[in-house]
C-alpha cells in the first residue's frame, strides 16, 4: 500500500522513534509545529476519523493512554494539545490516522 505511515511502521522508511508496542507507534515530526511535536500513530490502517467504528477503536483509547505517558515523559505536562486532521478542509495530508501531541510553548487557539 503506498501509505508513508504504513512504511515507516513496517520499517521501510526512517522515523525518529520515540515509542513502540504492539498497537501504536510515536515518532517525531518531520516539520515540528512545537518544540514538542510527535505523531502518535495506530500500526492498523485507518484513513481518518472517519474510519474509526466498534471494531477498532480500542486502538483510540490506547492513543490517549500512550498520548499522557508521552506528555509526562517529554515534559509537557504545563499544557499540551493532541489533534488529529480529518479530510481536506482539515489539512489532513496523510491518508493513515495520526495524533499529533503539541507542546512546549504557548499554543495559539487557531492551531
Ligand atoms: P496531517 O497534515 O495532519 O495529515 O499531518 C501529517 C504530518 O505528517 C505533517 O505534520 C508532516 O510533517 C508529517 N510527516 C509526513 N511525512 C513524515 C515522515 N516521513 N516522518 C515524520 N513526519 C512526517
Ligand atoms: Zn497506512
Amino acid at each position: 500500500m503506498d501509505c508513508v505511515f504504513c512504511k515507516i511502521i513496517s520499517g521501510d522508511i526512517p522515523s525518529n522513534k520515540v515509542y513502540e508496542d504492539e498497537k501504536v507507534v510515536a515518532f517525531y515530526d518531520l516539520e515540528p509545529q512545537a518544540p514538542v511535536h510527535v505523531l502518535i500513530v495506530p500500526k492498523v490502517h485507518i484513513e481518518s476519523v472517519l474510519g474509526v467504528d466498534e471494531t477498532n477503536s480500542a486502538v483510540i483509547a490506547h492513543v490517549f493512554e500512550v498520548a499522557a505517558k508521552l506528555a509526562v515523559e517529554l515534559g509537557v505536562t504545563d499544557g499540551f494539545r493532541v489533534v488529529t486532521n480529518t479530510g481536506e478542509n482539515a489539512g489532513q495530508t496523510v491518508k493513515h490516522i495520526h495524533f499529533h501531541l503539541l507542546g512546549g510553548r504557548k499554543l495559539g487557539r487557531e492551531e
